[in-house]
């Protein structure tokens, strides 16, 4: 019996692509006492492989933590596999806004001690005497009470794209290290303020809430679902959102749009930008938020250190890295002496700018013809491979590579690789590989400029 994935990442990327199908995904955790977790776990995914589920999965004594894609045609019987398992009948399944089939690329469920690390003894608190649960509704509400303080218990990195109105987000960079400081910060309100709590999914909040009544707030409310599930209702029963800017998430998206207001900068030159991304530099990798003009300038780089290093003979790279602590082992998580514009803390609630909109990307004109998709980045080489599936490309010319991830980058063409050689065209069927100084993703699409006049 298979219990472990086979297929790497691009083969499976491949495998959706070629489907067609439409994928969801989809996110859910269940506090419970599971027995056998190692058994739970090879049972699920015996279940879930057979309906070709993908995601990352932790399951623990305590229960279970779930981010999946799902093909849209199995979700009921998907669903059936949780129906099951008592703890998980009428399990609310959160299902993202955008979505995008490569989401996940593999499914792996690990067995760990919990399923959120909260450093917390749970022995010394009843986990299940959880806050109060709030619908978007009841949360918008709430806020508005001047009695209320509002706490957002998510990392720095995540809080700094998008935040409720007014809300505490502590300069945190994992769950456990926000819950003694709130604790501290919220001492004497104990007793009269309403104590209103909210994550990504909820997950951290149904523990947070019971370790703050066991501390001796009388008053705990926590958002059921968290910001996932209050993005499905307010657009759904047409709610105003109280949340504003971005939803980060943990998948390559990175951050899923609630409102189009930008609260963040860009880390490099200040301006608004809510766009994270992770360094070039594979030793490097830092989190961090940056423009496409620095991204670009930077070639995706969080420093000049690091685009030093990218342009060195790997051989070089890898030499360079031997003994050091490098890597994001040398930053705080999302943090670097490099980002000058780097918030965390007291965030502001004014938004800086609006994000284009759709209608407005489609009134720069640009004359162009879909020529093909990526099918490979080389990440060490900085080498892109793509198919050519109709008309062609030449050595000159100024082509488009647009998709969720990448977003829109124009490139012009000056060395093509052809089937293994190099060369000053390529036709349709051709498989091209050429240098390129951001990532791409699979199945990017690939557009050759015609001509292009900003309107
Ligand atoms: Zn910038
Ligand atoms: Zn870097």
């Amino acid at each position: 019996m298979q219990l472990y994935n086979t297929l790497s990442a691009e083969e499976r990327a491949r495998l959706i692509d070629e489907a067609g199908k439409e994928r969801l995904t989809l996110s859910f955790y269940a506090y419970a006492k599971i027995e056998d977790p190692k058994k739970f776990r090879d049972d699920l995914f015996i279940a879930w492989n057979a309906l070709d589920a993908l995601g990352r999965i932790y399951v623990a004594h305590e229960g279970i933590n779930a981010q999946m894609s799902v093909p849209a045609d199995n979700f009921e019987a998907f669903r059936d596999t949780l129906e099951v398992y008592d703890f998980m009948k009428g399990i609310r399944l959160n299902v993202a806004v955008e979505q995008d089939n490569h989401s996940f690329l593999k499914l792996t469920i690990k067995v760990r001690n919990k399923i959120v690390a909260d450093g917390l003894n749970d022995d010394t608190f009843d986990v299940t005497n959880k806050g109060v649960h709030l619908r978007a509704k009841e949360f918008n509400n709430l806020l508005e009470d001047p009695n209320t303080i509002v706490v957002d218990f998510r990392n720095h990195y995540e809080s700094e794209v998008g935040h409720f109105e007014g809300a505490i987000t502590p300069d945190v960079e994992n769950f456990r290290e926000s819950l003694p400081i709130i604790n501290e910060q919220l001492q004497d309100f104990k007793e009269d303020k309403n104590l209103l709590m909210y994550c990504t999914g909820g997950i951290r909040c149904e523990k947070a809430s019971a370790y703050f009544k066991h501390q001796g707030f009388k008053n705990v409310f926590q958002l059921e679902g968290g910001i996932i599930e209050y993005t499905r209702q307010i657009k759904e029963e047409g709610i105003e959102s109280k949340f504003i800017g971005k939803n980060f998430v943990f998948d390559h998206r990175l951050g899923e749009r609630i409102t189009d207001d930008i609260i963040a900068q860009c880390h490099q030159c200040g301006k608004p930008c809510d766009n994270h991304t992770n360094c070039a530099n594979d030793a490097c990798h830092l989190l961090f938020i940056q423009c496409d003009e620095c991204k670009a300038a930077m070639e995706n780089c969080c420093s000049t250190e690091c685009q030093e290093t990218i342009h060195l003979p790997w051989e070089e790279q890898v030499a360079k890295r031997k003994g050091l602590q490098v890597g994001n082992k040398v930053f705080r998580k999302g943090k670097s002496e490099a980002l000058k514009f780097k918030k965390s803390g007291n965030l502001p609630d004014a938004p800086l700018a609006k994000a284009e909109t759709k209608d407005i990307r489609q009134k720069i004109k640009v004359k162009k013809i879909l020529i093909g998709k990526a099918e490979h980045y080389y990440s060490k080489s900085k080498i892109a491979q793509f198919l050519i599936e109709n008309n062609g490309l030449a050595v000159g010319d100024k082509v488009l590579i647009s998709g969720p991830t990448t977003g829109d980058q124009e490139i012009t063409i000056s060395q093509i690789f052809v089937n293994g050689a190099f060369s000053e065209a390529a036709k349709a069927g051709d498989q091209i590989t050429f240098e390129l100084p951001f990532r791409v993703r699979l199945s990017d699409k690939l557009y050759k400029i015609l001509d292009s006049e900003n309107a």
